[in-house]
């Protein structure tokens, strides 16, 4: 039988994702899994990033990282502290692609998101990470919709 030793749950810290941490956390207390949490700090893609000074940059996704890394820890302190064991992280990069390298590293047997995150484009069924993962993730994605 297949067994869930590692889940990676991924987050953007939207509430969407807040929900899904509690599958993640549920199931991993089931499974007696532990849990990888990684966040992605989307690339600044905005066309005028290139006339912004090289040095402000640098500061900036400087000051972007740090503020992640505290969001991070406040949140694994509320959700995951002493209840499972868990890592966290926070790499840079385009999430799908980032949390599919994280699951192949890990390894990781579950993927665990909410189906929209901080986009709000509660129009569509799935947002495009959640779609992307489902599409091109080699291990099983439970996906966790906000009910409403
Ligand atoms: P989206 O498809 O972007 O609407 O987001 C769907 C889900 O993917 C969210 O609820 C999170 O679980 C996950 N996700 C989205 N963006 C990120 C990110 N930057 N880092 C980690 N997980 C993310």
């Amino acid at each position: 039988m297949k067994t869930i030793k590692k889940i990676l749950y991924a987050t953007d810290f939207s509430e969407s994702s807040e929900l899904a941490c509690d599958y993640a956390l549920a199931l991993a207390k089931l499974a007696g899994a532990e849990v990888h949490v990684l966040h992605v700090i989307g690339e600044f893609a905005d066309r005028r990033k290139s006339m912004i000074q090289p040095e402000s940059m640098a500061l900036l996704e400087r000051e972007v990282e740090i503020q992640a890394v505290k969001e991070m820890e406040e949140f694994c302190k509320k959700k995951f502290n002493r209840k499972i064991l868990y890592t966290s992280e926070v790499v840079l990069g385009i999430p799908f692609e980032e949390i599919i390298k994280k699951a192949g590293e890990l390894p990781a047997d579950l993927i665990v998101v909410g189906t929209h995150g901080r986009t709000g484009l509660e129009h569509v069924i799935v947002g495009s990470t959640a779609e992307r993962l489902v599409r091109r993730s080699p291990v099983p994605v439970l996906t966790v919709r906000v009910p409403g």
